[in-house]
């Protein structure tokens, strides 16, 4: 027998928020029954539509709120559209450190069981604006006009803007300029639905440190129109310029690179520095995209690595070396793991650049290599994970739990995978001493933590 709900679809309703989910919602309860209210925020007193119901939860739309939290801001509502992927910017930046911090602490005793861990106040940025190094931004086209700027949020639909609230202005300057003198030229944008047209994305990379822009002009077609024009124009009018890549991406997907790469103008990589170390950063490897914070987060890595220049050191999900070569200073020797082919290029050619000779690089599955590592008998003091969202694969932490390091450094960007696997650790024989959360994403849902554990 099906129960009945205790709201239905259009009803309007008074609520208070309890919660705030990982994506930003405001969770209200009728009778137990869960709503999730995009823009609602914990404490707050309102009046909601509801527009959805399912088995298990419904949504609602917010219509006026009674009593507002300390922690809003209000943004009027054009402005709002203006800042793609910056879910939580109707909350002041006290507020999303708080409600980060709460975050982690929830997941870590609900999915991890771990009571009585230590998690220490979240480290925030003093300016938490504009730190993004990064941008791609999708290109499109709306009667006749080409335009790019981001998705607006569970959607396909291109907001066409050149502000964005979360990246450098470098990045933010660089994606416009491009976008006027493609739209010049009569560059055709990509039309998702049909397949057709040209221009995909635009991505721009700039090192902080060093003021090196890269941008990629990624296209379905190998054929770039216009494409000497393109590049004589860019490098008139963006003075940072050091590199110009042509990607070509020919299938119907939401994964933006493609599978050809091609460098139309200058250096194949650009060079950014974190702390003292330097680093060459190609068109297809990771880099963190908050310069600031990437420092901060490192720092505690290598705190809690706490090496004394005796240890052998595995880095897995490695990325172009950036954790290795920062251990690597203090380490004995440092092993890193990577499954992209260029980043452990580029990881190789790091090493050399900063003279550090202590350090190698492997491409493939961490949960391939480092098994096969220890069945030959190699063995590691500390072991530090810097995985992508999805968390570590069981292989390696069951290959971890076997090889007995007598510390783990976890680097997450997912607090729900991060206990989910500290919780495996547990079980295998490991104590989560400590967690540090790390803001690395200002005004957006995204938490980074850094954990450190050690052999009981
Ligand atoms: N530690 C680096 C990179 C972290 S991002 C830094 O801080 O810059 C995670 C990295 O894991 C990415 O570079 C991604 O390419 C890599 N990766 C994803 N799955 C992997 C796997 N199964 N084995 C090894 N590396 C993987």
């Amino acid at each position: 027998m099906s129960r009945t709900l205790p709201v239905n679809k259009n009803d309007y309703i008074d609520v208070v928020f309890e919660d705030i989910t990982h994506d930003g919602a405001g969770v209200a309860k009728v009778e137990g029954y869960p709503l999730f209210i995009p823009n609602g925020l914990p404490g707050e007193k309102a009046k909601i539509k509801v527009i959805k119901t399912g088995k298990g939860y419904g949504i609602g739309r917010l219509i006026e709120i009674y009593e507002k939290s300390p922690y809003r801001v209000d943004i009027p509502s054009e402005e709002k559209h203006k800042y793609g992927g910056c879910q939580l910017e109707h909350i002041s930046y006290k507020g999303q450190l708080k409600y980060k911090e709460n975050q982690v602490r929830q997941v870590l005793t609900r999915i991890g069981k771990l009571e009585d861990v230590v998690v220490h106040p979240i480290l925030g940025m003093e300016e938490p604006f504009h730190y993004r190094n990064k941008a791609q931004v999708p290109v499109g086209e709306k009667d006749g006009k080409l335009i790019a700027g981001f998705f607006k949020q569970r959607s396909h639909e291109i907001v066409d803007t050149n502000e964005s609230l979360i990246q450098l202005p470098e990045v933010n300057e660089a994606v416009k300029v491009v976008k006027e003198i493609c739209s010049e030229l009569g560059i055709p944008a990509y039309q998702e639905e049909s397949h057709k047209g040209v221009l995909r994305h635009i991505m721009a990379r700039y090192g902080k440190q060093t003021e090196e822009l890269m941008v990629v002009i990624i296209t379905r077609t190998t054929d770039l129109p216009q494409k000497n024009k393109l590049v004589e124009e860019m490098v008139a009018r963006l003075p940072k310029l050091k590199s110009i890549v042509h990607n070509v991406n020919s299938k119907r997907t939401n994964v933006i690179i493609g599978e050809k790469t091609n460098v139309l103008w200058g250096n194949e990589v650009i060079y950014d520095y974190i702390g003292d170390v330097k680093f060459a950063i190609s068109t297809l490897s990771f880099y963190q995209v908050n310069p600031v914070q990437t420092k901060v987060l490192y720092d505690k890595a290598l705190e809690y690595a706490n090496l004394s220049g005796e240890e052998n050191v595995i880095d897995a999900y490695c990325g172009i070396g950036t954790i290795s070569l920062f251990l690597a200073q203090k380490a004995k020797k440092v092993f890193g793991v990577e499954v992209v082919p260029e980043a452990i290029e580029d990881a190789k050619r790091n090493a050399e650049l900063n003279e550090i000779t202590n350090a190698e690089f492997a491409a493939g599955e961490a949960e391939v290599v480092i098994p096969k590592w220890y069945k030959e008998g190699n063995t590691a003091d500390v072991l530090v994970v810097d995985p992508p969202r999805k968390g570590c694969d069981e292989a390696l932490l069951q290959t971890i739990i076997e090889m007995k390091p007598k510390k783990v450094v976890y680097v997450s960007c997912n607090p729900g995978t991060l206990a989910r696997d500290l919780r495996i650790l547990e079980d295998g024989g490991y104590r989560t001493v400590e967690v540090q959360p790390v803001d690395m994403f200002p005004m957006t849902t995204h938490v980074e933590c850094c954990a450190w554990l050690e052999r009981k």
